[in-house]
Order: C-alpha cells, then sequence, then structure tokens
C-alpha cells in the first residue's frame, strides 16, 4: 500500500529537531532517537483531530504521515459533517477559521425515489443553527495541519512511514531515506480502511462489501441550491446531494457495480442525462465542475479496537456505506474520545498504553459505532427492497415521520450524532 502513495518532497513539513544518534540492536541502522508519549499513525483528518484534541495535554505526539501534507490535504471530496463534529472543531478552537466556510444545511429532504412526498428536516427540529454541513477535504486538512504545526507537542512528520517494528512501542521511521529510531507508550492507527496499524496487531474485522459503488461528482446546477440537502432512495441505492459553496453540489450516487461503472464510462452528456433523470429538474440543467469518480462501498468493524500499546480510530477501526454521511463523523467522535481517555488516564499517572485504560475507549466507542453501522446498512437495505407491504409502509412511514415532530427531532438526533455519550469537546 505505502508503495502507492506519493514520496515527493514536502517543503511545508515542519523540519525535524535536531536528534541524538543511534545504532540499533543489530547494529544495521543508523538511527536517531525520537521519544513520544504517543505515536499516531496516519495524518488525515482523523489522526489530525486525535493530535489537535491532546494539544495543550503535556503528552509529546508524533503524526506520521506517507504523503506529503499537500497531497494529503488535496483530496477533492466534501463531506456531510454532523453538528456534533461542528461542535467538536468549535471545542478545539478551530470554528472561527472553518466555519465560514462550511454549507449550513437549512434543510435536508429525504425521499422515496420519486414519491413526491419527502420528509423536511429543518434547524429547529435539531440543536443546532443548521441541519448538518458540508465541508470540503482541503478546508478541514488546511484548519488541522495549521493548528497541529504551531502545537509545541505534536511533531508532524509527513512523507514518513514505518519499516520495521521491534514491537508497538520500538519502531524505526524512514524520512527522505534517513531513519529515525521511535520509543512511545501508544501506538494510534488512523491510517485508513487497509490500516497498516490494524494488520500489525492481527487486528481481525467483520463484515462485508456491498452489491454497490458509490460514485462521486461535483457539478453546478442552473437555479440557486438553497442549501438543501437531499437524500434519495432508488431501489438501485442512495443518491446524496450535498450544497457546496458558489451554488456548487457533490452527488454521492450508489448503484450496483455494473451500473456504477457503465454510468462512469458514459460519454459526458449521457452521464448528465442519465444524472438528471435521478437529480429532478428543481435546480435547472446541471453542469460538470470534476470528473466522476468510483468507490467501493463496505461495512467493516475491527473486532477489537485496542491492545495494549494500540489503538483504532476512524476507517481504520470500522467503515459504513456512505448514506447518512456517518463515516468521518464517527471517526472524529472516535479521536476526540480517545484523546480524552488518554488525557484523564494522564493526569491520574496511568500508563495511557495499558490495555486498561484503553478498553475505556473501547467501551466507549465501539457499541456506539456498531448502532451507526446498522443503521447506515438498515437504511440501504430497505430502501433498496421493492417488496409491495414494505413499500407501502414505507411510504406511510414518511408521512408519519414528517408529520409527527417528536419523532422527526428523534430520528434527527440519532443521525447528527447527539446520541450516547458526546466528548468533552463536543459539549
Ligand atoms: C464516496 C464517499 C463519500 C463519503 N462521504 C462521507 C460523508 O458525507 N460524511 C462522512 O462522515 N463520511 C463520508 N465518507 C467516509 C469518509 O471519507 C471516511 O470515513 C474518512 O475519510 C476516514 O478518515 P480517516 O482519517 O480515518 O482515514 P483516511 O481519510 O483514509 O486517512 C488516512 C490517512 O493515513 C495515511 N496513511 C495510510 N497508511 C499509512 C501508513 N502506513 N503510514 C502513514 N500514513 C498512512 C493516508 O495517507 C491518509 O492521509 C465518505 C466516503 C466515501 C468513499
Amino acid at each position: 500500500m505505502l508503495a502507492d502513495l506519493d514520496s515527493s518532497l514536502d517543503s511545508s513539513a515542519r523540519p525535524l529537531e535536531s536528534p541524538e544518534a543511534l545504532r540499533s540492536k543489530n547494529g544495521s541502522i543508523n538511527a536517531h532517537l525520537q521519544t513520544y508519549d504517543v505515536v499516531i499513525v496516519g495524518g488525515g483528518i482523523v489522526g489530525l483531530t486525535c493530535a489537535c484534541s491532546l494539544r495543550n495535554s503535556g503528552l509529546q505526539i508524533a503524526v506520521i504521515e506517507a504523503q506529503t501534507a499537500e497531497h494529503a490535504a488535496g483530496r477533492q471530496r466534501a463531506y456531510a459533517f454532523s453538528p456534533v463534529s461542528a461542535s467538536i472543531l468549535k471545542g478545539l478552537g478551530l470554528w472561527e477559521r472553518v466555519g465560514p466556510q462550511l454549507t449550513h444545511f437549512q434543510r435536508v429532504k429525504l425521499s422515496d425515489a420519486d414519491y413526491p412526498k419527502a420528509i423536511t428536516f429543518r434547524p429547529q427540529d435539531g440543536r443546532s443553527d443548521a441541519v448538518y454541513y458540508s465541508a470540503e477535504h482541503t478546508v478541514l486538512m488546511a484548519a488541522l495541519q495549521e493548528a497541529v504545526r504551531a502545537a509545541k507537542n505534536v511533531d508532524y512528520w509527513c512523507e514518513s512511514q514505518i519499516v520495521e517494528t521491534e514491537s508497538a512501542t520500538a519502531l524505526i521511521v524512514e524520512r527522505q531515506g534517513q531513519q529515525y529510531r521511535f520509543q512511545t507508550q501508544l501506538l494510534i492507527g488512523a491510517d485508513g480502511a487497509r490500516s497498516w496499524v490494524r494488520n500489525l496487531a492481527n487486528i481481525k474485522t467483520v463484515g462485508w462489501k456491498y452489491w454497490q459503488s458509490c460514485i462521486t461528482a461535483v457539478l453546478k446546477p442552473e437555479r440557486p441550491h438553497c442549501n438543501t440537502a437531499y437524500e434519495k432512495f432508488w431501489p438501485s441505492g442512495p443518491f446524496a446531494i450535498l450544497p457546496l459553496p458558489n451554488n456548487h453540489c457533490q452527488i454521492v450516487w450508489t448503484a450496483p457495480h455494473e451500473e456504477a461503472e457503465a454510468l462512469l464510462n458514459l460519454p459526458e452528456a449521457a452521464f448528465l442525462q442519465a444524472l438528471q433523470a435521478r437529480y429532478g429538474s428543481d435546480m435547472g440543467a446541471l453542469t460538470l465542475v470534476n470528473k466522476p469518480a468510483m468507490f467501493p462501498v463496505q461495512l467493516m468493524q475491527s473486532r477489537e479496537y485496542v491492545r495494549a500499546g494500540i489503538a483504532l480510530i476512524g476507517d481504520a477501526a470500522h467503515c459504513c456505506h456512505p448514506v447518512g454521511g456517518q463515516g468521518l463523523n464517527m471517526g472524529i467522535r472516535d479521536a476526540t474520545a480517545l484523546a480524552e481517555v488518554l488525557q484523564q488516564a494522564a493526569s491520574r499517572g496511568e500508563n495511557i498504553g495499558s490495555l486498561i485504560v484503553l478498553k475505556r475507549y473501547q467501551r466507549w466507542r465501539r457499541t456506539e459505532n456498531w448502532f451507526t453501522l446498522s443503521l447506515t446498512d438498515l437504511l440501504n437495505r430497505s430502501f433498496s427492497n421493492r417488496f409491495l407491504p414494505l413499500l407501502i409502509s414505507r411510504r406511510a412511514g414518511i408521512w408519519i415521520l414528517d408529520s409527527v415532530g417528536p419523532l422527526k427531532r428523534l430520528i434527527l438526533q440519532l443521525m447528527t450524532g447527539f446520541f450516547g455519550r458526546l466528548p468533552l469537546k463536543a459539549r
């Protein structure tokens, strides 16, 4: 996996502090010793959120990112970003920088294919000034990278990778041809769905690949999007529209693999014609802003989130169907929950790498994440089903949910993450 990642130079990465040169046990590596309390592998949004939550904790942190800082931040994707994630950014002091660059959803409409009745959520149904937000990867990463670089207790090692391990807490890291010996109490895997740290710990996963793939694209509709997001459940899979700044919208279009591949291979005019049938005519003609891209979709949950000296967060711990925009939001809650557990343990003088401490994080997050994974699976399966009694009860359900306020508020609470235990940073 690492071989696939870009390894060009990153001029913006923080220079390393003058390291002490040591010889390794077998004498073959001339490594420099770096001692940290926590080493986070993966400097994506989740890894950096964890590092940022541990600023001012008194713990010494290293973030190891395989790509250059620019590549890690450059992914062209926008996320449906929950009010709880927004509260966490507020708790981290990043809201003033990020908030104005997010699109605040003034309405979210959930509908069953082209059935005209929809459940409409508005800010007054929830606890926030927006039902949800959309956040671009580049915007979130720029703010997190800036915060991490400014933190005195965090070293941000870009274009770096672990090339050897003596144990989970004694590592050899290579950067620009130079090797460094790392000693740490805790190794955190924030290195995405194909996590190297999860494999190192030999942690097994459960789950399945879906029969669907997902196509994303950014487009510009002719008429204003009015900050309205849509999730339309078609038999082939959910189709979401996220409003973005400059009257752009991102679509997340789920369809069975063959159909998705055929759509992706269509000429632009034919793709737009197929897209318009899903999108509807409310916003007029559509123009593509970027080239559509396709992603596999899976549900995955790690059997354990922790081992002695190891913890997993974000996609390294779990992945879900993109319906309802939950994956990153779960990861952000993992990152802040783990940071909270570690900070409390450190303040009591406990060993932050011990299983007894790390299991507090696992107990907190794993069950809650199971609930969200099950919810996304249930939504995808039940709305893809054309069995007549199910279709009738689903459409009746839409009428009931849209008109019974408390039920609507409960659904919104489940989808926005305001259930279960919130990290202190979100309160
Ligand atoms: C099409 C699509 C749409 C989505 N939409 C939403 C949405 O609307 N809302 C939402 O909440 N979620 C959404 N998700 C899910 C979301 O993208 C992921 O949950 C989120 O990106 C996971 O973040 P992460 O930091 O855990 O992992 P990643 O984003 O995968 O980051 C991992 C980082 O680790 C680095 N890395 C990997 N291996 C190593 C290594 N060995 N050493 C050093 N560094 C390493 C990588 O370079 C990368 O920077 C969507 C997913 C898809 C596919």
